[in-house]
């Protein structure tokens, strides 16, 4: 995608849905395209389709132009989140109209391809059952079962998996994921989720409001964030934010302040409004108040997931409500009204431009430790 924009009408004015997006697919990559609602994900997707005509920029396809090619001619399949099966026809059927359609195949070839797809997908004993006979998790597979028999050079899907289950979508997920790898076709991946985005995509390209905000690995996206609108997207619970002013070599904000080592203050350079950003589980809950960097709290709301601990926290100069989050273990003790130390270790900060919000240093990707492979 070459500086794609799409305009569309709205009364007198107009909306701009996608904003000059460029995206450089790779052969056989799995690329997840999420963002807030509305951010012009599905409208992207649709222009790769053919399905929306693009008001500027160009798309190529292994190099081609297709801004003008009919969507039947850009051998391209789309899943939808609706299914969108035939409810008259059988499974069968519904996985082998498109290429009635829009191949010249003979009857036992694409026999023979439904045959292999449905295998593929776990469905070949339901070929013969219609779609109301199905559970929402079959459905959805012989919708890519449709997709899979076409053979095509891209595959696009919109939100595929956002009307199964929860435990459902994450076997989905993961059966999604073996087949492309399988399969290795080139896939544009839509979705609101970013736990779909961080565990399936290859790249993640993330959209706001119309602009493409970062195109990187998921553990890029997370780690070195390009902006704050990305390092607020991507992780759950967020990142926590602090507005900040920098006088010398400490950042000042109205609940702490926050001395800088001289490699951090390098990278801030002239920067004086300064936003600080710290994951969750990157602050330290505990006791010991003789480390740098660490903070009086107050314990607000303490959210048991089991495994952790979400903690809501309230430096003791604030007032009630205005909170942060640290994620403990799920074993160590909180209580609401406990008074507790908490360390930001610097290593794990993240700044932002206080104005743009672009991101001037982040932690490093490279000192993150290894897992050690086991002895021999
Ligand atoms: P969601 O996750 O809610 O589906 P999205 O990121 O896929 O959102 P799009 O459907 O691409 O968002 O919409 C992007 C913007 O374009 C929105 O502001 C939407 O209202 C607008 N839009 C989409 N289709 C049209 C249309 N046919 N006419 C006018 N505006 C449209």
């Amino acid at each position: 995608l070459d500086g794609v924009t799409k305009v569309f009408p709205d009364g007198d004015g107009e909306i701009v849905a996608v904003d000059d997006v460029d995206i450089e697919m790779r052969d056989g990559e799995f690329l997840v395209v999420v963002g807030p609602s509305g951010c012009g994900k599905s409208t992207t997707l649709r222009m790769v389709a053919g399905l929306e005509t693009i008001s500027s920029g160009e798309i190529r396809l292994a190099g081609q132009r297709v801004n003008d090619v009919k969507p039947q001619h850009r051998d391209i399949a789309m899943v939808f989140q609706s299914y969108a099966l035939y409810p008259h026809m059988t499974v069968a059927e519904n996985m082998a109209f498109g290429l009635e359609e829009s191949t010249t195949l003979p009857d036992d070839e694409i026999e023979e391809r439904v045959h292999d797809a449905a295998e593929t997908m776990g469905i070949a004993e339901l070929l013969d059952r219609k779609p109301s006979e199905l559970s929402g998790g079959q459905q959805q597979r012989v919708a890519l079962g449709r997709a899979i028999v076409r053979d095509p050079e891209v595959f696009l899907m919109d939100e595929p998996l956002s009307n199964l289950d929860a435990k459902l979508r994450s076997q989905m997920r993961t059966e999604l994921q073996r087949l492309q790898a399988e399969l290795d076709v080139t896939t544009m991946y839509v979705t609101h989720d970013q736990t779909e985005a961080m565990t399936m995509g290859d790249r993640i390209a993330i959209l706001n409001d119309g602009k493409l905000q970062q195109v990187a690995t998921p553990l890029e996206c997370y780690h070195e964030p390009a902006n704050q609108f990305v390092a607020g997207f991507i992780g759950d619970p967020s990142m926590n934010f602090f507005d900040m002013e920098r006088d010398g070599d400490t950042l000042v904000g109205s609940r702490f302040e926050y001395p800088l080592s001289q490699s951090t203050l390098d990278d801030v350079g002239e920067t004086r409004n300064v936003t600080l950003g710290v994951r969750p589980e990157d602050i330290e809950v505990g006791t010991d108040e003789s480390g740098s960097h660490t903070y009086s709290a107050v314990v607000e709301v303490v959210e048991p997931m089991g495994d952790e601990n979400t903690v809501y926290l309230r430096f003791e100069s604030a007032p009630e409500g205005e909170t942060f989050i640290a994620t403990i273990d799920g074993l160590q003790q909180a209580a609401v009204g406990d008074r507790v130390t908490v360390s930001i270790p610097e290593e794990t900060i993240h700044l932002f431009d206080g104005r743009s919000g672009e991101a001037v240093h982040n932690r490093r990707l490279d000192m993150n430790d290894e897992i050690s492979s086991p002895p021999t």
